[in-house]
């Protein structure tokens, strides 16, 4: 089923970069050239995701923009509220600080950073609770591919928050990114064929959990760039990006973001 009729999203997951100057300097790009040739806020989503440490600076340097632009957290705490947990943030401390917007289950943090179902699933818990939008990643690795596991790997990681997600948070709170591990950071995409392919899988699960199936954002994330982003955009399931790399140079962020704008109106 087309998603076509869902505001894309494109949002720049900038993991453990840069320096604060260099920070500083990409949103002010950003900015300008949000002002020099404007994209409707209503033809896409735009977010940044910094470092925890970078989420309020960033926040309030977005708010010079000349329409919204979203602070997303790359990541949030299992645990809820305040209390003694080292080194985490939870997320009523981030809507504390005006950040709506989180990123839960990139692959990063299931493969490096020991994320497990269980805790991932506290995580969303916790986050909708809070009222936070979340963008939930999925994907599977090559070596799952090559054995033909990839849909059973990716709609069984969607079926894994069945249980968290209630029907309004499904429509209002969920945006799904769909990001096959072995396109993240190599330059390898997946062909728009196959990426939509798998979207359309998912939109297909996802409507056997919720009413609300048609109507969720599902973005595509691996290797997103400026020379391939107009024919992911052009895929009906494909409603937006999640942009690693590119995402770290304002004008090719600018350009996937005007890519996505353009082909869904
Ligand atoms: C990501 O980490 O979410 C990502 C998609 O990275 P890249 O665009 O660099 O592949």
């Amino acid at each position: 089923m087309s998603g076509s009729t869902i505001i894309p999203w494109v949002v720049g997951n900038w993991k453990m970069n840069p320096i604060q100057s260099d920070a500083t300097q990409l949103i002010q790009q950003l900015i300008n050239l949000l002002a020099q040739s404007p994209i409707e806020a209503n033809a896409c989503h735009i977010g940044v995701a910094p470092t925890s440490i970078a989420l309020d600076r960033t926040f309030q340097a977005l708010n010079a923009a000349p329409r919204a632009i979203y602070t997303v957290a790359q990541d949030i705490s299992r645990f809820a509220g305040m209390g003694a947990y080292t080194g985490e943030v939870s997320a009523e401390l981030l809507v504390d600080s005006q950040i709506q917007y989180v990123l839960i289950g990139h692959s990063e943090r299931r493969d490096l950073l020991g994320d497990s179902v269980e805790i991932l699933k506290a995580k969303l818990h916790n986050a909708l609770q809070a009222g936070m939008t979340v963008i939930y990643c999925v994907g599977e690795s090559l070596e799952q591919r090559e054995q033909g596991l990839a849909e059973q790997v990716v709609l069984q990681q969607i079926c894994d928050i069945a249980s968290v997600v209630n029907t309004e948070q499904w429509l209002k709170q969920i945006v799904i990114a769909y990001e096959p591990i072995w396109a993240i950071g190599t330059g390898k995409t997946a062909s728009p064929q196959d990426a939509q392919a798998m979207h359309a899988k998912i939109r297909e699960g996802l409507s056997q959990i919720t009413a609300h199936g048609a109507q969720i954002a599902l973005l595509y994330g691996g290797s997103v760039k400026p020379e391939n982003a107009v024919e992911l955009a052009a895929c009906p399931d494909i409603n937006g990006a999640l942009v690693g790399g590119a995402s770290l140079n304002a004008q090719s962020f600018y350009q996937i973001a005007q890519a996505f704008a353009q082909s869904k109106q």
